[in-house]
């Protein structure tokens, strides 16, 4: 919602503005402030927290666990805090972000109810003028863009929407109020994690649920609990090293480990290959994929872990049809997100809940008593829409951006993004994208890439300082080499097979490019080191 401009409507000059108040925009300000820089942060809703602010469906938790999903900068917050489950839900995970806000003093310099509208960069002034949509104009020599990967919610469009008589909800824009299902006939619309998440929760509520998928996805248990007590005493006794791991590791956490991981699938037998998935399924999380060595470069070792998956349906869903209708089969396990869930398969046979195929039938529109199909209409009193986000590019590309020259980056990437590192673009110098497209970032335990980046920029800014550096920007040798390396190792998995949201497939007329890095957060953290050590080579700095 816009906000009336404040009473003075002079210019405001910082030394960094940072746009979006969750966890990298918070650790951003953070750093920024301890290097003695004038900072602000914009941030469009009225509380910190971004993902974990937005998010508040019921089921919403962490899919990694939350002693890996929390801050590592501060070895007395790390002591601090106790998560209550081995993966928190999502008022936790928005009351811990709000306990560091306030133990690090952060909210005096964030402006909240404050969307950004636009960025333009003044070359004669080497600086960034952000436009607010209430009008205010903020000046500053560096600008950040911590917008997250999946700040952009794709809004309903389904005709017919205004004459609803019910009431609905999206699940990336929840409302503050609890919503109450009970006694109430409910529609859940996308299959997705948020989906997956939500569905049992409203289940046990509604009077009855129909869940509309058109993909269905692969999910593994989370098994949460109770955070163990000796665990956690045992995580905080070696802090430090246990981080230091997460931040060397392939995907910014340590799953279970076992000798077969440094094998293929397809050197084993069919028993052993049971008995390793049987164990990472009973473990739950994210370890099944990585049982084996090649889950994500070979379709026939993906092929078993699937197969695996498939029989687990086929055993806990009663209903064969039904069981059928679930299993995915249009792209090799893991390559979209694995879904974590509790109890999603076993919602399918209460008597209460109704999987409806829109593959087969499609959605034609919302009525004011429901949804319609192709085949038939659906009368209920709430809509949930669990359809996804404008994932990675989205974000930024909302802002009307320009830099060097006026150029537009809408025009810029209408070909896909094109950053260096993620964190820069050419033709956009002194702006710096946390988890930007060509990043590990979505692919990661991302409060692990999340750190590394503001660390990065934060580092790169403190050495510009003291060079007296005017301007820093990517070249565009240095962005093109790193294109073609993040794409070059996308093609040597499987990842590109799937019409996942990584690729843009979710929204209509993006182009299809895979966006992250999937090098693994250690290797890219010693490539970006090693570019800083080169004195930021393939930036040009101008004095
Ligand atoms: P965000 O949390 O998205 O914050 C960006 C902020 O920028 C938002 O507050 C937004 O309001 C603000 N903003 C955006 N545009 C503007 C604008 N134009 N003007 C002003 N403000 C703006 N990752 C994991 O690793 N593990 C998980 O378990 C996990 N679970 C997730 C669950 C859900 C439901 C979703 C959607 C994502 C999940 N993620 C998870 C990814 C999650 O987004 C990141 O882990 C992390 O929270 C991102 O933090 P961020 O600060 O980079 O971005
Ligand atoms: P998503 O994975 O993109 O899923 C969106 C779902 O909506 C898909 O099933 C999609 O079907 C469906 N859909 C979209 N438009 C539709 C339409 N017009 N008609 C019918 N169905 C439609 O989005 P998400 O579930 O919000 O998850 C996005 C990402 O956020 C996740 O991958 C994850 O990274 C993160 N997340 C994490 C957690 C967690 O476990 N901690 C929870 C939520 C989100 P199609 O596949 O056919 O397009």
């Amino acid at each position: 919602m816009a906000r009336e401009p404040r009473e003075t409507s002079a210019v405001q000059t910082f030394d960094a503005l940072i746009v979006g108040a969750g966890l990298s925009g918070l650790y951003m300000l953070h750093r920024l402030r301890a290097l003695g820089l004038s900072t602000l942060v914009l941030e469009q809703a009225d509380g910190v927290g971004g993902t974990w602010y937005w998010n508040r469906y019921p089921g919403a938790r962490c899919d990694i666990e939350s002693l890996d999903y929390s801050y590592s900068f501060s070895p007395e917050l790390e002591q601090e805090w106790t998560w209550s489950q081995r993966y928190a839900e999502q008022a936790e995970i928005l009351e811990y972000i709000n306990y560091v806000a306030d133990r690090f003093d952060l909210r005096r310099d964030i402006l909240f109810n404050t969307r950004v509208v636009s960025a333009h960069y003044n070359d004669a002034a080497a600086h960034w003028t952000l436009a607010t949509e209430a009008g205010e104009q903020f000046v500053a020599k560096y600008c950040i863009m911590a917008l997250g990967c999946l700040s952009a919610p794709q809004t309903p469009n389904f005709p017919g929407l205004e004459q609803f008589r019910g009431e609905w909800y999206q699940t990336g824009a929840w409302p503050h109020h609890p919503v109450d299902f009970r006694g109430k006939r409910v529609a859940v619309v996308g299959t997705g994690s948020s989906g997956i998440q939500s569905i049992p929760v409203i289940a046990r509520d509604a009077e009855h649920l129909y869940v509309f998928q058109r993909t269905p996805n692969f999910s593994v248990p989370a098994h949460n609990r109770p955070a163990d007590p000796a665990e956690v005493q045992r995580v905080k006794a070696h802090y430090a090293q246990h981080r230091e791991r997460n931040r060397t590791s392939h995907s910014g956490f340590l799953v279970p480990r076992s000798p077969n991981m440094e094998r293929s699938a397809l050197e084993v037998d069919s028993a052993t290959r049971e008995q390793e998935y049987w164990w990472r399924w009973n473990n739950g999380g994210f370890g099944l994929t990585s049982a084996f060595n090649d889950l994500y470069s070979n379709l026939e070792a993906n092929a078993t872990a699937a197969a695996f998956v498939h029989d687990r349906i086929r055993e806990i869903v009663r209903d064969p049809q039904v069981a059928e209708l679930l299993i995915p089969r249009d792209h090799p396990i893991g390559t979209k997100r694995l879904c974590v869930d509790t109890d999603y398969y076993a919602t399918y046979n209460r008597e209460n809940v109704s999987l409806v195929n829109v593959r087969a039938t499609p959605i034609v529109g919302i009525t004011p008593a429901g949804i319609r199909t192709t085949a038939a209409e659906y009368a209920v009193d709430i809509l949930v829409f669990a359809i996804g986000f404008d994932a990675m590019t989205g974000p930024l590309l909302r802002i009307d951006i320009r830099g060097s020259g006026g150029i537009a980056l809408r025009d810029v990437w209408a070909g896909g993004p094109r950053t260096y590192l993620g964190i820069a673009i050419a033709g956009f110098p002194n702006m710096f994208t946390i988890t930007g497209p060509g990043s590990p970032s979505v692919l990661s335990n991302m409060i692990i890439s999340i750190e590394q980046h503001v660390e990065w920029v934060s580092e790169c800014i403190e050495y510009l300082e003291e060079h007296q550096v005017r301007k820093i920007e990517a070249t565009v040798a240095a962005q093109d080499a790193w294109v073609d390396r993040v794409n070059q190792l996308g093609e040597e998995t499987l990842y590109p097979l799937a019409n996942s949201w990584y690729v843009g497939a979710n929204i209509p007329g993006k182009p299809r490019v895979f966006m992250p890095y999937v090098g693994g957060v250690g290797t890219y953290r010693e490539e970006c080191a090693t570019v800083a050590e080169q004195g930021y080579a393939g930036f040009a700095l101008t004095t």
